[in-house]
């Protein structure tokens, strides 16, 4: 494929999630007004590409700058209790000032609440496929957010890009559209008064040096800085779907993003994770780690295999039957994540034990597999997995 071909790619998505952020529907410059404009021209776009017979999912953050607006505050909020409130308050009006835009193109909305926790546990994670599915097939435009009033700082995304990129793996896109109110991704992180630097304009890989120029901002409103936008990239990088980060004070961004101009910067799909293990690897949390020697490490990263009781040589935490658990290996590392066939109490009295003994040593065997392959992830290819707090030898 020639660079214009690949830089033409996302004209081919038929499924798009595009994720708004804060800073497009509010001015932080003058005390966090709203820019009722910018709905009207989401929705147009939105629209156009509805009318192409292409299907969207909105992401959408601005609850919280919403309803901090509407309370009449000039911050966002000072406690997570505050910012919870201030989202409970302007959700409505976000999601009532698209439904309002969308109307004038003919189109329903849905809103979509979500929260980490309900998303690791398998069954509400199908659940909300299906009905962001059956949304899409009513030709409803579903506008996602995470719900605030239940997810408390441990257990939420606490980024809209990050719940964008699993939004990615419910609907199976294609494409991932982050807008936000910076061009791209600049080769190095712009200095107030200076010239902006060169942005990427395709990056294949996510390395170190893209990660650099990523650097660290966090804005006023919303919670996401080049950081988060990264991990979406990757997340959606192994579900098949490339992602572009593009300045929606742009006109026409969003559709000039799905017709392929080159706009933003395009980060490429790599290779593809089937579903539910992109869900183990990128919206469950590991409840804990087994660590595991170097002929573990082999089987698991070079020749494909399970994790067996012989290869464990401790374990970290305490964790039930199913529970996602990291796998790491002498030096911390996290090599795999899993969900597990036996509880940290049984894995205690079983690791370092060959598989035969495993009956008689618990007096039951859920099979020979602590860890059965099929419910393996492997963390690399270099760090694609989330770091996992239980991983670190510290
Ligand atoms: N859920 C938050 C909101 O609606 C936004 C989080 C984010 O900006 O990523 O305000």
């Amino acid at each position: 494929m020639t660079k214009r071909e690949i830089r033409q790619a996302p004209r081919a998505a038929r499924r798009i999630v595009v994720k708004i952020g804060s800073g497009l529907l509010s001015d932080a410059e003058d005390g966090g007004k709203i820019r009722t404009r910018a709905f009207g021209e989401i929705a147009r776009q939105v629209a156009q590409l509805v009318a192409a017979r292409r299907e969207v999912v909105l992401v959408s953050s601005g609850a919280i700058a919403m309803g901090s607006r509407t309370l009449g505050w000039s911050h966002p909020g000072r406690s997570i209790p505050e910012k919870q409130a201030a989202a409970a308050v302007g959700q409505i009006g976000l999601v009532e000032t698209y439904r309002k835009r969308f109307a004038r193109h003919g189109l329903e909305v849905a809103q979509v609440l979500l929260t980490r926790s309900g998303l690791e546990q398998r069954e509400r994670f199908l659940n909300a496929r299906h009905t962001l599915q059956t949304l899409l097939e009513l030709g409803v435009v579903p506008i996602v957010n995470e719900n605030d009033t239940v997810a408390t700082e441990e257990i939420r995304f606490g980024d809209n890009d990050n719940l964008s990129a699993t939004v990615v793996n419910l609907v199976g896109a294609d494409l991932l559209v982050i807008v936000s109110d910076v061009d791209g991704l600049y080769r190095e992180p712009p200095r107030d008064g200076q010239p902006k630097p060169p942005l990427f304009d395709v990056v294949e890989h996510i390395g170190a040096e893209v990660e650099r120029a990523a650097g660290g901002s966090e804005r006023a409103f919303g919670r996401g800085g080049m950081v988060t936008k990264l991990e979406a990239a990757r997340a959606a990088a192994r579900c098949g779907a490339s992602t572009v980060v593009c300045n929606g004070r742009r006109r026409d961004i969003i559709w000039r993003v799905a017709a392929g101009e080159p706009v933003g910067t395009l980060f490429l799909a790599t290779d593809r994770l089937a579903s539910r293990k992109h869900w183990l690897a990128f919206t469950t949390r590991t409840r804990g780690a087994l660590e595991v020697d170097d002929g573990a490490v082999r089987a698991l990263v070079e020749q494909g295999k399970s994790l067996l009781p012989a290869g464990i040589t401790a374990v970290r935490g305490r964790f039930g039957i199913g529970d996602p658990v990291a796998c790491v290996a002498a030096d911390g590392a996290e090599v795999a994540r899993g969900l597990v066939a036996y509880s940290s109490d049984a894995i205690e009295r079983i690791a370092g034990l060959p598989t035969r003994r495993i009956g008689t040593v618990l007096g039951y065997s859920n099979g020979g597999e602590v860890i059965h392959r099929d419910d393996l992830v492997l963390s690399s290819p270099s760090a694609d997995a989330p770091r996992d707090p239980h991983a670190s030898n510290a």
